[in-house]
């Protein structure tokens, strides 16, 4: 066997430097990246409450640039009255966000991911993978369940989709008073990678923000504009957020890349809790930065979670396969959302 086709053989299956894709334009998607950042339970009001205190200053300042956006005309829970709503809880949330689907479709109830459905209904990473599969993809998260049942659960025959998948797991005995220090495990991680390597794509997921709210970290916090902890948690994931914008634009080749950068939430919250139908915890946000956004869309019609991936599509210039998304199964089969 010639040394070449040793070497050859020894680079399938790794993300071997000779088939990786470099930075700037040489790239699967001529240049075009995504940036997806996921603040768990951030509550919209306190956002912009923290954010008009000059507690985070990185989110305002991408909001406010060329090409950046804020809408809190976002929404979570699905479609009131229809078998696509769903309870304002993590589980049904974060597979809504990563798979574009409401629960009528990825079958995900609450946080025990019971009847989840993502061999139909798969992580976004998956699909870039199936039409290119030299694509490098990464996904940083502190709570495990992204990884251990959305990205896993979406995988065929077990094959990863995933060049990177970064898992750190808070202490639950502990009731999450490690948080913040997995926030900057994740936040260390995803730098890392964007520092390292080419990524097309990046998933990064903080917890720290929803801990605070249940009054885990803290027992004095609360999903509320009005406490200073939240919005404390708030703005150490924006300090997170802003190290993430610097290395991005640190990037030898940065001004020939197109980066399209997403920061959302899963749901909002009140007192310590969420998963009803509130307004302070349907009505979410959208922080984004990017040329290919539709603009005056996103600013003026109230748009569902689950768009969020169709814009990741567009972006990179992916056609969604009809497959990826089939009719849902009956209705009948459903069990009513808990509360
Ligand atoms: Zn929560």
């Amino acid at each position: 066997m010639k040394p070449a086709a040793i070497l050859l053989l020894l680079c399938l299956g790794t993300t071997c430097p000779l088939f990786a894709h470099g930075p700037g334009k040489d790239s699967d998607f001529a240049g075009k990246r995504v940036l997806f950042i996921g603040v768990d339970g951030c509550r919209a009001d306190a956002l912009l409450a923290a954010m008009e205190r000059g507690l985070a200053p990185q989110l305002k300042m991408l909001c406010e640039s060329e090409h950046g956006l804020f809408t809190r005309k976002f929404y979570a829970g699905g479609e009131l009255n229809t078998p696509t709503h769903q309870p304002t809880v993590s589980g049904p949330g974060w597979s809504s966000l990563l798979t574009g689907v409401w629960m009528d479709r990825h079958g995900v109830k609450n946080n025990r991911f019971i009847g989840g459905r993502f061999q139909s209904y798969s992580h976004f990473m998956r699909h870039i993978k199936e039409v290119q599969p030299q694509a490098f993809c990464a996904s940083f998260a502190d709570w495990p369940p992204i990884h251990d049942f959305i990205a896993d659960g979406s995988r065929i025959k077990d094959a990863e989709f995933l060049n990177v998948k970064f898992t750190s797991t808070p202490d639950a005995t502990r009731h999450f008073v490690d948080n913040p220090e997995k926030d900057i495990e994740v936040r260390d991680a995803a730098l890392k990678t964007l520092r390292e390597s080419n990524p097309d794509v990046m998933f990064v997921y903080f917890g720290q923000v929803d801990e605070y709210g249940h009054g885990e970290v803290d027992s004095r916090a609360n999903f509320s504009p009005d406490s200073t902890l939240y919005l404390n948690a708030i703005s150490h994931v924006d300090s997170h957020i802003g190290e993430l914008l610097r290395a991005m634009r640190a990037r030898l080749k940065f001004t020939d890349e197109n980066w399209l950068i997403l920061i959302t939430t899963d749901h909002g919250g009140q007192g310590n809790k969420h998963g009803g139908d509130s307004d302070v915890e349907r009505k979410i946000w959208l922080a984004a930065h990017g040329a290919s956004l539709p603009r005056e869309k996103l600013l003026n019609e109230e748009t569902p979670q689950t768009a969020l991936v169709p814009l990741i599509y567009r972006h990179l210039g992916i056609q969604p396969k009809p497959e990826w998304n089939p009719a849902p199964p009956p209705a009948e089969n459903l069990e009513q959302p808990a509360k």
